[in-house]
């Protein structure tokens, strides 16, 4: 599940560009202690610049993701989006190493050699899907959760429980008297 860009064409000349669609197949992993897993392939579409000592790319990652809602605790497909941009500058180019060292020292500093036909973005991918990743995943925003009283799922069963705290229906159903 490694994802590689051809830079064949676009490190040619400076100011070329090229845009490239890869699609990989990711296996699950795990985030705050939950495993997900992907229910489509990853999709990248990225347009690439040669900006002379460095391949800019720049473009996004697509999937879909199944998550748990943190609200009602039922499973729920997620269509992810994230930006993507990365840099990888040519280390032929690159005269003194100490230059290397230090920008090994910067974030997301990458490099490919001038024979190199394709990089490889896997790292990059994974971190637009963390970087992205929903804190409290919700299957959806109006979502009621679950009872605190009876553990129902308020979205699919109306519970005869006397809910004292502010029930977003409720609320809604002032706005709509007071309206
Ligand atoms: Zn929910
Ligand atoms: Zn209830």
């Amino acid at each position: 599940m490694a994802m590689r860009v051809y830079i064949g064409d676009v490190k040619k000349e400076v100011g070329r560009t090229a845009r490239e669609i890869l699609e990989e197949t990711f296996d699950p992993f795990s985030v705050f202690g939950e495993k997900v897993a992907f229910s489509s392939p990853v999709k990248v579409n990225v347009v690439l610049t040669n900006c002379g000592s460095e391949l800019l790319g720049e473009g996004k990652v697509q999937t879909e993701l199944v998550l748990t809602c943190s609200r009602c605790l039922e499973p729920f497909v997620l269509s992810f989006e994230g930006a993507l941009r990365f840099e990888f500058r040519n280390l032929d180019l690159i005269v003194r190493p100490s230059d290397v060292e230090a920008e090994a020292e910067e974030e997301g500093v990458r490099y490919f050699r001038d024979d190199d036909t394709s990089v490889d973005i896997t790292r990059e991918v994974w971190e637009v899907i963390f970087m992205n990743f929903p804190m409290k995943p919700l299957c959806d925003a109006a979502c009621l959760g679950l009872c605190p009283s009876c553990g129902g799922n308020r979205n699919r069963v109306l519970c005869r429980c006397r809910v004292d705290t502010e029930d977003p229906r409720f609320q809604v159903l002032k706005k709509w008297k007071s309206g």
